[in-house]
């Protein structure tokens, strides 16, 4: 209890408006390593999913990868048919993965636009990912390619990440955004198994179409039963800054790889991070008055989506607690579509909960800072 108290103080010193973010320390140096897939885990820690890295990627990276997918399984549970595919530094090892990648798909009949050469780009979308991760490895400046997850037809689907440049201890950046990252596309990964709609049925016309057309046209049918990106984007982004801290702090997910000055032991960053958000919201509105909950996934702000979705989150698992989304909600998604789900689960409609959110955000910086306190103070005496 004493070391609640403690990280509650901190955590509200940080509130308060004291920075506890990460400092930049010197850029890594990138080392194009060709290694063979070895490694130091135990079969037995080894995730469920199926993961590919590219060549370039040396073992220790490798199997810090994988301990991340194994602790989000054991958050979650396991994902069938799921694959994850890790691009490195070096393109030619990129274009090899890819290789692997597409001969996979034509296999299993799930086949995907990433295999095509992006003309416009003048690139095939590995070695872009490559490529970009170069410039980060050098630069705080640079974030990289970012990591997605795309569905298949059937079920499960494919995750695709950038070289974890803080993992592999190569980034001035604590390996924790890795961590966040991973966590997040695989949250979206779970959200697809508990949503758990059906591979739609197509007609005649439709067949007409063949290989990745035929699969991303499948693909568009199905999301057309999903919530909206608010909810399945602000999920992800809560989930992954709310448990990757807490399982960094139990020794669960690796430290070891972190650089810089500072050290998150006990900085519950959740707090920092809402409040930054919030923060952020204020700014959008700033320039766009109109801004709300609803109308944040047709933003031109790219990311208003996530933050109006994550506060969103820590507004309504305030009555049922946050397991309420993935074990009620998503998987009353197939029967009776998002918005009657929603409404069974949260005791009012997507309509009311829309209002009652808006007069919400319009509160005080100071009643902000109460709100998330309460909330962390009701965490605390779990
Ligand atoms: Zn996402």
């Amino acid at each position: 209890m004493k070391t609640k108290k403690r990280i509650l103080a901190i955590a509200l010193i940080g509130l308060m408006g004291i920075s506890t973010g990460c400092s930049q320390a010197d850029s890594g140096q990138s080392a194009n390593l060709s290694v063979g897939s070895t490694t130091t885990l135990p079969v037995d820690q080894y995730p469920a999913a199926d993961i590919y890295f590219a060549a370039d990627i040396d073992p220790m990276t490798r199997d810090r990868v994988r301990i991340t997918v194994a602790t989000a399984e054991e958050m979650w549970g396991p994902v069938p048919n799921l694959e994850i595919w890790v691009t490195g530094l070096d393109t030619a090892t990129a274009l090899t993965l890819r290789d692997e990648f597409c001969a996979i798909r034509v296999e299993t009949k799930t086949e995907s636009s990433d295999c095509e050469f992006k003309a416009d780009k003048n690139v095939y979308e590995f070695s872009k990912f490559a490529l970009e991760s170069q410039k980060a490895a050098k630069s705080t400046e640079e974030f990289g390619p970012i990591a997605y997850f795309r569905r298949f037809s059937t079920s499960g689907g494919y995750i695709v990440l950038p070289y974890p440049n803080g993992l592999a201890t190569q980034w001035p950046v604590p390996a924790e955004l890795d961590q966040i990252t991973i966590f997040h596309e695989y949250l979206h990964a779970v959200q697809g198994r508990v949503r758990n709609i059906a591979k739609p049925k197509l007609t005649k016309e439709d067949v007409s179409m063949t290989g990745w057309m035929l699969e991303a046209y499948a693909m568009l049918l199905k999301s057309e039963q999903d919530e909206p990106r608010w909810l399945s984007e602000g999920l992800a982004v809560f989930l992954s800054e709310y448990y990757v801290p807490r399982l960094r702090l139990e020794g669960k997910l690796d430290r070891a790889s972190d650089r810089g000055k500072v050290d998150p032991k006990e900085v519950p960053l959740l707090w920092d991070f809402m409040m930054d958000k919030w923060h952020e919201i204020q700014d959008f509105k700033k320039e766009d008055p109109t801004l709300t909950l609803e109308n944040s996934v047709d933003s031109t702000f790219a990311r208003a989506p996530y933050i109006f979705g994550a506060w969103a989150i820590q507004y309504l698992k305030q009555e049922k607690g946050m397991d309420v989304f993935l074990n009620e909600f998503y998987p009353s998604i197939r029967e009776l579509g998002w918005e009657e789900a929603f409404r069974k689960t949260f005791g009012r409609s997507v309509e009311q909960f829309y209002r009652e959110f808006n007069i919400f955000l319009d509160r005080s910086h100071d009643e902000i800072i109460n709100f998330l306190v309460a909330e962390g103070l009701k965490e605390l005496a779990k």
